[in-house]
């Protein structure tokens, strides 16, 4: 049975943060603001294959109170999504996201972030679409103030008989 999922995240640009965007460091002047390395694309991406399974979403799994996950690098939480497809027998089909963002260029970061992505999820490049926006100059993220993101994930499931309730 095929599932989808659908993930959405946005973390505030701030100055004298690293910035991270699918895995991978970009030079720029601001970095994105949170609790782990707030890679704003992984955690959409990682809402995206766990609402796919009916699971809760990443916060539920990695709690920003929880001092185990300060400045965690977000692909152990895209590897936990993937580990909870696997215990369910399932596997992702594939995973496609689009950054919204106004500066500073990722397209020549593309290639890059789907390796990372495809790496941590345990399937193939080609089952990784990234796409990258402007905000048209407009609103919170045309002002550089936030990098947002969404994801969808397609997750193949074996078909159980429900259960009466
Ligand atoms: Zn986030």
């Amino acid at each position: 049975m095929n599932h989808v999922g659908i993930g959405y995240d946005v973390h505030q640009l701030v100055a004298g943060r690293k910035l991270f965007l699918g895995g991978v460091e970009i030079e720029h002047s601001k970095g994105l603001d949170g609790h782990s390395d707030a890679d704003v694309l992984m955690h959409a991406i990682c809402d995206a294959v766990l609402g796919a399974i009916g699971e809760s979403d990443i916060g539920h799994f990695f709690p920003n109170t929880d001092p185990r996950w300060k400045n965690a690098r977000s692909r152990v939480f895209l590897e936990e999504a993937a580990r909870q497809v696997k215990f369910r027998e399932g596997h992702i089909v594939n995973v496609d996201a689009t950054i919204i963002a106004q500066q500073p260029k990722v397209a020549p970061h593309v290639r890059q972030m789907r390796e990372h992505i495809a790496g941590a999820l345990g399937i193939q490049l080609t089952r990784v679409g990234i796409k990258a926006t402007t905000n048209e100059a407009l609103g919170f993220i045309g002002r550089g103030e936030g990098i947002a993101a969404m994801a969808v994930a397609s997750v193949d499931l074996p078909e159980v008989v429900q259960q009466a309730i």
